[in-house]
């Protein structure tokens, strides 16, 4: 294990926007997440976890501090329909392995960038599913009590892109999950584009043609990353109560709503608004747009700057509190 200085952070991640670390570290088991630290402990220094860094935008100035990317992975082990893993495995193959094996439950979150360990801290959602859902057990290390601890999924407290681990932030390290899956076919197609490709079949679909279809509407609406930075969908969607949900929808009658079980409230869909109501799809400041083929997310050319980035989101945070008295939040960790 090695501490490097001054490390350019940017191609850490997927938005390849962002200065120097003064110091970082990979670590590939606990002890040396645990070495790591004591470093900065010593050397009284802010650490940054870092997973895929697909979910992060990184100032141009850097960070001041030790940035500890994990990449601990001990390979993913089966015990029936419960599937353990560790902190540093990538999820989409966690996601193929599982589809592979007949395993349901995860096949709607196929594609999504990132580790393990990152999708559990955003409790990472998409096409009706969420991570929670499936969720038993997180292996975390506690810096408040320098010890290793199991947590439940309640004590997790997930919720929408949320969980103790953004509530409590820089307490805890997320060392490994389980996942209880099922071996019963359990096709999710509740969301629209899935209904439209299987409803009409009459076949249920398999898990490799959830998988497929998936794979490929994501291909039609994210931008390549091989060419554009970005880190998903930038916004939370608003989650209003049905009343106020309802006063905004005699405003546009063809805005979609979606119910929220585990809330009373309803997520109002933050695309639509941004495209629909506001037509800022494409705005620009410098190289950050909102991405033509889906309005919530943040693309960004080669080059642009966090500054850029902060700014089109700080313009359109005002334009939909102006125009639609929705205060909207980040979905991404900005530094
Ligand atoms: C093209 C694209 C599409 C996306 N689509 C979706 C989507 O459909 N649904 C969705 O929910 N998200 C989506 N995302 C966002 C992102 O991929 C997920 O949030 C992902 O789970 C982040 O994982 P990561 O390892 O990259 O985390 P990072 O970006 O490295 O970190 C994110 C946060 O988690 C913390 N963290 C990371 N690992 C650990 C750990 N082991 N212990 C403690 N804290 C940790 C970091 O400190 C940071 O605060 C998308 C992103 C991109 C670029």
């Amino acid at each position: 294990m090695e501490f490097q200085e001054n490390i350019a952070l940017a191609p850490y991640t997927t938005f390849k926007i962002g200065g120097l670390a003064r110091y970082f570290v990979v670590v590939k088991t606990v002890a040396e997440l645990v070495e790591s630290l004591d470093f900065a402990r010593d050397k009284k220094l802010a650490t940054l976890i870092l997973g895929g860094g697909s979910n992060m935008l990184i100032p141009d100035e850097g960070f001041d501090g030790l940035v500890i990317k994990i990449e601990i992975k001990n390979g993913i082990t089966v015990d029936g329909t419960s599937v353990a893993a560790s902190a540093g495995e990538n999820w989409d193959e966690l996601v193929a392995f599982c589809v592979d094996r007949g395993l349901w439950g995860i096949e709607n979150l196929s594609g999504i960038p990132g580790t393990l360990g990152g999708a559990v801290v955003q409790n990472i959602g998409a096409y009706g599913a969420a991570l929670s859902q499936v969720l038993t057990l997180v292996a975390v290390y506690d810096t408040k009590n320098n010890q290793v601890k199991m947590l439940s999924a309640q004590e997790c407290a997930f919720g929408y892109r949320g969980s103790i681990f953004k509530e409590e932030e820089g307490r805890y390290v997320v060392l490994a999950a389980t996942l209880r899956l099922s071996s019963t076919p359990a096709p999710n197609i509740s969301y629209k584009d899935l209904q439209a490709r299987f409803a009409s079949g009459g076949q249920t679909p398999t898990l490799q043609e959830i998988r497929g279809e998936i794979l490929s509407i994501r291909n039609r609406k994210f931008p390549d990353l091989s060419v554009l930075g970005t880190a998903g969908s930038f916004f939370k969607n608003p989650i209003m109560s049905r009343a106020d949900a309802e006063v905004l929808k005699e405003k546009y009658p063809d805005m979609p709503l979606f119910s929220m079980p585990e809330t009373e409230g309803v997520k109002v869909p933050l695309a639509w608004l941004l495209d629909n109501a506001l037509h800022l799809k494409g705005y620009a400041v410098n190289g950050a747009r909102l991405f033509e083929k889906q309005a919530l997310v943040v693309a960004a050319t080669r080059g642009t700057s966090a500054q850029d980035v902060k700014e089109l989101v700080h313009v359109v945070q005002k334009k939909v509190f102006d125009e639609l008295k929705i205060k909207i939040e980040p979905e991404v960790k900005i530094l």
